[in-house]
């Protein structure tokens, strides 16, 4: 928009003239087994979310279900939605490719919902280029080996992946906290699910 461009008026009372407010693109990210999910799900509570559910290659892990969870695919309809563009943005994390469904942010943006989307830390960095506006937050855990005990806690994951993860964490954990506008350290849920709510008063 250039500087010159009029002022919009918003005392009309002719709805059709009002812009149509878009919702706002929360994005919460931080390393694997610091709770994001958890973090996620408790914040419906306080208010109105789309979680935006991503497409996986991972296998689903007991409990998990089909479009709640994921979208779990195989590799060839995962190449599929590459190639035909359906993907705000995707990543490889631990051997298996994760990806934003376009549909499942901006359709919901476009409608007014706020929408949330759970992220590794490249995915983030990507929305977060093509969002600028977007709210961005890295969930932090109290330290690398709470984190561990974290993922040994949850018994479904070997040890070699545990192994990966946290290598991979302790990346994260290095670059994260300087990339995002918020860094909250997870350390009880509820204060963490308070905290993400000021960041979005
Ligand atoms: P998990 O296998 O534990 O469910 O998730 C592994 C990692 O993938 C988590 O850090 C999660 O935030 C991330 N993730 C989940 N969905 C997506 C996605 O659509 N894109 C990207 N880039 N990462 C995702």
């Amino acid at each position: 928009m250039s500087d010159s461009a009029p002022l919009s008026s918003n005392s009309s009372t002719d709805p059709a003239a009002v812009p149509r407010s878009r919702g706002r693109l929360v994005i919460i990210s931080g390393p694997s087994g610091v709770g994001k999910n958890t973090v996620v799900r408790a914040m419906a509570a306080h208010r109105t979310f789309h979680f935006s559910v991503s497409a996986t290659t991972r296998p689903a892990r007991p409990g998990e279900t089909n479009g709640v969870d994921y979208h779990f695919v195989d590799s060839e309809a995962f190449e599929s939605m590459v190639e035909e563009d359906r993907l705000l943005e995707w990543a490889e994390f631990a051997g298996s490719r994760y990806g934003t469904l376009r549909g499942e942010v901006l359709d919901y943006l476009e409608v007014g919902r706020d929408v949330v989307l759970d992220v590794e830390l490249t995915g983030a960095l990507h929305v977060m280029e093509s969002y600028p506006d977007a709210v961005s937050i890295f969930v932090m855990p109290p330290s690398i080996e709470e984190l561990e005990s974290r993922m040994r806690g949850r018994r479904d994951m070997s040890e070699s992946q545990i192994a990966t993860r946290l290598a991979l964490a302790q990346e994260q954990m290095q670059v994260g906290p300087d990339r995002f506008r918020h860094v909250v350290v997870n350390e009880d849920l509820d204060a963490t699910v308070a905290a993400i709510m000021d960041i979005l008063e």
